[in-house]
């Protein structure tokens, strides 16, 4: 059993179950969903209303869909009983079982003016320990410091490697994992980390996004390149070209790339974003600009990942041969390909290909605002199809090969 106390903290475990009980309410009684990620997560006063405005708007559901809640609850989350305390202590009425269903005719219709009362509540046990069957699963590409900023707003999160591998989503993933590492990239001149996050077979990637070519000042690239040759950085990336905001930034990439390349040390896997300008869906000039510069800078036995991979036959087949230990990252972008998407996909081989999320984005599990690595099994049974395998054959490729790259 577990009090939710009228204090400004609310374990984070105990806020998503809530706010996963507070989506299967409103399904039940018929209202537009509220997302967790539009409630401050953790110390929030917003997080206080939470149980307290269940309570009250159980009041107000008729006895049919009260009822329909009790059966939702009676799994997820059973409402014990309303109990007004001045010490702090949980009590529940002598005897009493702690309740399976919920009694709401004893829910004051003033819970919000209450403040004197602890919401005791039965939370369900939390999601059962990885089963030893799950396939195990590496995730090559994420960024936890975006996707942590998605999930709690703007608050600073120290750790946002340890808190996102620590975190339980509230919607359980729909094809489970035993998620052993991953790659996190950061790549955002303008919230830099203090410090780079360390944890055994999670890697750091550092990069400057192509998109915020504008953020990275001489000083910065500077820094970057010094930090860049630190032990903890596993590899370079994600660097590269971006035209979604048109080709003006086009030369100021390439001549940052220049520098980044001829700057760092060989040995680390490059990896690489690659985004044609709208409408250039399979940016083949890029990708083969881009092969062209690296060998300028680059032996043949260079590892390079291609990271949210997209392109056609010719740039599968050109990279294959220019940098045999290229490796393209698949993720939910490729949900819906093109014929020769598709026909570059198939023509990847086995040990050449990684699987990503790219959280906090594309996420492919429906309502899911904010991916996160833990739903790298829902990309994989995605894009299986894609490969002609299982989603399980799938996952376990890729988590071979992420191994071989990062975690040597
Ligand atoms: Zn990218
Ligand atoms: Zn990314």
């Amino acid at each position: 059993m577990t009090v939710l106390k009228a204090s400004h903290e609310i374990p984070r475990a105990e806020f998503q179950r809530y706010s996963g009980c507070l989506g299967a309410l409103c399904s039940a009684a018929g209202w537009s969903q509220i997302n967790n990620s539009d409630i401050p997560c953790g110390a929030g006063p917003a997080a206080l209303l939470h149980p307290r405005w269940l309570a009250l708007v159980i009041n107000y559901l008729s006895p049919a869909r009260r009822d329909l809640v009790a059966d939702l609850f009676r799994e997820r989350l059973a409402v014990a009983d309303y109990v007004p305390s001045a010490d702090g202590v949980e009590r529940l009425p002598p005897g009493e079982d702690p309740g399976q269903q919920i009694d709401a005719e004893r829910l004051p219709s003033d819970a919000m003016e209450t403040t004197e009362t602890m919401f005791v509540v039965h939370l369900p046990s939390p999601i059962p320990p990885a089963d030893e069957d799950l396939p195990e699963a590496f995730d090559s590409h994420f960024h936890a410091d975006r996707t942590c900023r998605r999930l709690f707003g703007d608050t600073t999160v120290e750790s946002p490697l340890d808190t996102l591998v620590d975190w339980t989503p509230v919607q359980a993933p729909s094809y489970p994992v035993k998620l052993v590492g991953g790659v996190t990239c950061f790549c955002d001149p303008e919230v830099w980390p203090a410090s780079l996050p360390t944890r055994p077979s999670w890697k750091v990637s550092l990069g400057i996004h192509p998109r915020k070519i504008a953020e990275a000042s001489p000083g910065f690239v500077s820094q970057f390149i010094r930090q860049c040759a630190e032990p903890g950085v596993s590899a370079i990336g994600e660097i590269g070209y971006d035209l979604m905001d048109g080709r003006q930034h086009l030369a100021k990439q390439h001549q940052l790339l220049e520098t980044i390349l001829g700057s760092t040390r060989e040995g680390l896997p490059l990896i690489f974003h690659v985004r044609g300008a709208q409408g250039d869906d399979l940016a083949e000039d890029l990708y083969s600009k881009l092969r062209e510069l690296v060998g300028q800078f680059r032996s043949p036995e260079q590892t390079t990942v291609l990271h949210c991979f997209h392109g056609n036959l010719k740039t599968v087949r050109s990279w294959l041969e220019a940098f045999p230990n290229t490796f393209f990252s698949v993720n939910g972008f490729c949900r819906r390909v093109k014929a020769s998407q598709q026909e570059a996909l198939l023509a990847i081989p086995k040990d050449n290909l990684l699987l990503e999320t790219d959280s906090p984005y594309l996420g492919v599990t429906n309502n899911v605002r904010c991916n996160l690595p833990h739903y790298i099994g829902d990309v994989a049974q995605k894009l299986a199809g894609h490969f002609h395998m299982s989603p399980r054959e799938l996952i376990e490729v890729c988590t071979a090969n992420g191994r071989r790259v990062f975690l040597k």
